[in-house]
């Protein structure tokens, strides 16, 4: 049976009580619109946790546009619904009010790794993101926390700031879950019109393509030019970025062998990220 808890209060009691009888905590922080996606993070987290919190939180902080907010698809019954299902212990579902309480001044800012890709194309988006995920570690306070590898950079900030904070939790990545045709789930392929559907999936095929190409051995530079103008003529609008980095730095390389392919390219409206491994 899952406990569906708003109050902060309460889910600090509830966390309490847990950690004086021993059992290991762990946390999903999402946005909701769940999808197998996150309940494969909270199947993960079963694996090292007696107790495991889903949270639902929207966070006004990350968003650098108003009307992306707005759009953000919140489906808040389907998601107690889809957590009963697979037994979540907690959902945990703060106010935007109690997580930014009047007065509410702070922020965590993280370098590096924060500033290129997603921390370049979004102003903002990874100091609001750290900033909640800080924030949700605090009520929480787990054992461990689970990401998901679809956000390969905001894992890596995650990592940073636990280890950069001494917040004694474990950070674990989980391996992206996609759709049949290869489109990796996400809340935001719920905005997609029917026609764009049709043309998303080419983004992970052209990138997996162009992985297989590299781990061959032929030219990254030649290669990601060709990728460029395939998913440009799928039918994609425009492209972000699809960068071969550092698996780690994220550094640009051409030849680190924990190289990955990272993109984020827009489709009738939508911007969809995507990484996939060499
Ligand atoms: P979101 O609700 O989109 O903020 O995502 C919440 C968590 O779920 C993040 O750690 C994401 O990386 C993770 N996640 C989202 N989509 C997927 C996916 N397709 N596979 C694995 N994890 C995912």
């Amino acid at each position: 049976m899952t406990q569906v808890i708003r109050a902060p209060a309460a889910l600090a009691d509830k966390v309490a009580g847990w950690k004086r009888s021993g059992m290991r905590v762990g946390v999903v922080p999402t946005m909701g619109a769940l999808h197998a996606g996150h309940i494969s993070l909270l199947n993960m987290a079963r694996r090292y946790c007696d107790r495991v919190i889903v949270t639902i939180f929207v966070n006004p902080l990350q968003f650098n546009q108003a009307a992306d907010l707005d759009a953000y698809p919140r489906t808040e019954v389907g998601d107690i619904a889809m957590l009963q299902a697979v037994n979540a212990d907690v959902a945990f579902i703060p106010t935007v009010a109690d997580m930014y309480p009047n007065g509410f001044d702070t922020r965590v800012s993280v370098g590096g790794v924060a500033e290129l890709m997603e921390g370049a194309h979004r102003p903002g988006h990874f100091d609001g993101m750290a900033t909640v995920v800080t924030k949700l570690l605090g009520m929480t306070q787990p054992g461990w926390a689970f990401f998901g590898e679809k956000d390969w950079q905001q894992l890596l900030i995650v990592r940073r700031l636990a280890a950069d904070l001494n917040l004694p939790v474990h950070v674990v990545g989980c391996p992206t879950v996609r759709e049949p045709d290869g489109l990796a789930m996400s809340s935001r392929n719920l905005r997609l019109s029917t026609p764009a559907r049709k043309i998303a999936p080419a983004l992970y095929q052209v990138m997996q393509q162009t992985a297989q190409a590299l781990r061959m051995g032929r030219d990254p530079v030649m290669e990601i030019a060709d990728a460029h103008a395939r998913i440009l003529a799928e039918g994609f609008s425009s492209i972000d970025y699809l960068d071969l980095c550092a698996g780690d730095t994220l550094q640009p390389t051409l030849s680190d062998p924990s190289a990955r392919l990272f993109a984020a390219a827009w489709v009738d409206g939508i911007r969809l990220i995507d990484n996939v491994a060499i």
